[in-house]
């Protein structure tokens, strides 16, 4: 019941977080503690290494452009960490802490997001983020199956690898 009232006057929101293949090289462990100090609650992760279907399904919204096939190669290049981040207004939050998709453009507006500090180019750009609650449902659900009666707090059993 107590719960209940903080959900009333807190409503928790899930995005979707990745971080993703250039990032995983060197930058894990400070955007995992940039992620704790931006207040965020980590219900899910998953180490993982996508296979080209699911990299072309996951962006499948970008299938007509013309950065489709580099983005895809990319993004099956080496392990991604795919993180369920959940907190009070979480999808624009976490927008927020990546910065722009080009990271030039970060570096002028945005100095201390993610993008600005980590990312190489408008491909290589560090970290992934739902751009809205629909899509974070339905990648949430395509990476990590019906999570809906899990609870916000990280069970042993939801950690694939590797545990942190
Ligand atoms: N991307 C790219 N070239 C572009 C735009 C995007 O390679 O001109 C890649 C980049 O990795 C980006 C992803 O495609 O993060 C998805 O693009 P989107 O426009 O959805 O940007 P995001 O939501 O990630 O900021």
């Amino acid at each position: 019941e107590a719960e209940q009232e903080i959900d009333f006057f807190f409503p928790q929101e899930q995005t979707l977080a990745v971080i993703k293949p250039d990032a995983m090289e060197g930058h894990k462990e400070e955007i995992l503690g940039e992620i704790s100090k931006g207040g965020f609650t980590i219900s899910h992760l998953k180490e993982t290494v996508l296979t080209r279907e699911m990299a072309e399904e996951f962006y499948r919204e970008h299938r007509e452009k013309p950065f489709f096939s580099q983005l895809v190669d990319f993004m099956c290049r080496g392990p991604c960490l795919m993180l369920v981040l959940t907190k009070e207004n979480a999808v624009e939050e976490w927008r927020a802490m990546m910065g722009p998709t080009d990271p030039e453009k970060a570096r002028e507006t945005a100095p201390q997001s993610l993008r600005a500090r980590f990312a190489k180019d408008v491909l290589e750009n560090t970290v992934h983020g739902s751009s809205d609650q629909q899509h974070a449902a339905e990648k949430i659900h395509f990476i990590f199956g019906d999570i809906s009666a899990d609870s916000d707090v990280l069970n042993e059993a939801d950690v694939v690898s590797p545990p942190l």
